[in-house]
């Protein structure tokens, strides 16, 4: 690795752990990133044959799961946390976001810390792909921003809604294109209305597999960057799940936007470092390499100056986004710092990507280099897990 890990804390295990999840992300994740975002079709991303599907194997062989479980020290199951994403991010941050949504259902099934869900949803050696929910085709921004006004007006109309029927809830409505996972998954970790006459406030989370009688989906998503990550709709027509798979009711519902909303963006946050850090590491290279006017353009004091404020951006993201992860790992997450390091980090891999193509000059623009589809990677960061905006007006509700 070019940038030096400073990071004084970490034991000989956690740097192994880092250095596997490296090799990982360098010799799969990275070229089937590559090869996926070059796919013109999105459907072909999660055909049969896709190479998709050999990372999702491999990242179960690893086992990087088992660090999450009872009995780690939650300060080192963080630490591990940040190294592994930061490197899946390194390698594809779309990859690493929809490895990372695969597990929500799990999660959630612990979270309520019921026997019967946790067998069913989150066993060990599980090959359930999760999704996260939540956005609606009339509901974006307004469906995460649980402090703001508007959160529990009765006027907004939700797009997809679970009624109580004797010991089943049935569920009517979709959720929008953008939904991560949202045309492989096998179990959704849904966001739903359960009271409407509450606004969101009158929310609830359940847990739906996706093989239910009236479950239906959208074509994959064609869009602009983490063209390896699949999204689509997903549409509820009386799809009926047991009472007790509502894992959320509405007394909870605004409490758990909140905190796993904390939880994703700080996730986001050590990712989007490792993006930051892949277009650096190009970036350098590549300077080292280009000779204008007689000399490798690295000798040329603006690119040098550049090159050293990239690398400085990142360091900052990176201190930023893992004090956060350690932070949140002892504690209940604060959501500003959470956002801080989504907004902050992201920011930075965008910025440090666009210095980069500035850098490789034409050649940053072609396909046949790798710093434009980071670029377009980091763009789409901006928007996923909330628009930066808006999540800044949610995080400044708490100074
Ligand atoms: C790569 C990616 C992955 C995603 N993954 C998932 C997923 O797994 N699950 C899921 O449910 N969703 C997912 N999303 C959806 C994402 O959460 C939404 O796109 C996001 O919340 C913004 O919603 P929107 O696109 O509807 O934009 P809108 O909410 O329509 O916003 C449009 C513009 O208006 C601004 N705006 C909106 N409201 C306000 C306000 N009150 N004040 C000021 N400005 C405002 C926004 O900042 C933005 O600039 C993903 C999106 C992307 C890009």
């Amino acid at each position: 690795m070019t940038i030096t890990d400073i990071d004084v804390g970490l034991t000989d295990e956690e740097r192994d752990i880092r250095d596997v999840t490296h090799k990982f992300a360098e010799e799969v994740v990275r070229p089937a990133g590559i090869e996926l975002d070059r796919l013109a079709d999105p459907a072909d991303v999660v055909a049969a044959d896709s190479v998709l599907w050999n990372v999702f194997e491999k990242h179960r062989q690893l086992g990087l799961s088992e660090f999450e479980g009872d009995g780690v020290d939650p300060i080192v199951a963080a630490r591990i946390r940040y190294l592994v994403n930061e490197e899946i991010g390194w390698g594809d941050s779309g990859i690493s976001v929809s490895l990372g949504v695969a597990g929500f259902p799990g999660m959630f099934a612990k979270l309520a810390g019921r026997p019967e869900l946790v067998e069913r949803f989150a066993a060990p050696g599980s090959k359930e792909i999760g999704c996260w929910a939540v956005t609606e085709p009339d509901h974006g921004s307004d469906s995460l921003a649980f402090d703001q006004p508007h959160f529990d007006d009765p006027k907004i109309r939700p797009n997809c809604i679970a009624t109580l029927d004797g010991d089943q809830y049935v569920i009517r409505g979709q959720k929008a294109a953008w939904v991560s996972n949202g045309t492989i998954a096998t179990v959704a970790t849904l966001f739903c209305t359960i009271d409407p006459s509450q606004g969101f406030k009158g929310g609830g989370v359940a847990l739906v597999p996706l093989d239910l009688p009236g479950v239906s989906r959208g074509k994959p998503l064609d869009k602009l960057g983490q063209r390896a990550l699949n999204q689509g709709e997903i549409f509820f027509d009386d799809v009926r799940i047991p009472a007790d798979y509502m894992v959320v009711g509405t007394e909870a519902y605004s409490a758990i936007v909140e905190m796993v909303l904390a939880t994703a963006n700080a996730y986001m946050g050590t990712t989007f470092v490792g993006v930051a850090r892949a277009a650096f590491e190009h970036a350098l290279a590549y300077s080292r390499e280009r000779v204008q006017g007689g000399a490798p353009i690295f000798q040329h004091q603006n690119v040098k100056a550049k090159l050293f404020r990239m690398f400085s951006q990142v360091e900052a993201a990176r201190s930023l986004a893992r004090r956060v992860m350690l932070f949140n790992s002892t504690q209940p997450p604060q959501i500003e710092y959470s956002i801080a390091s989504k907004t902050f980090c992201t920011q930075t891999a965008f910025d440090v990507a666009s210095q980069a193509l500035q850098i490789f000059g034409g050649n940053g623009l072609s396909r046949e280099y790798p710093i434009e589809k980071l670029l377009r990677d980091a763009r789409a960061s901006m928007i996923e897990d909330g628009c930066n905006d808006i999540l800044g007006l949610v995080g400044a509700e708490k100074l």
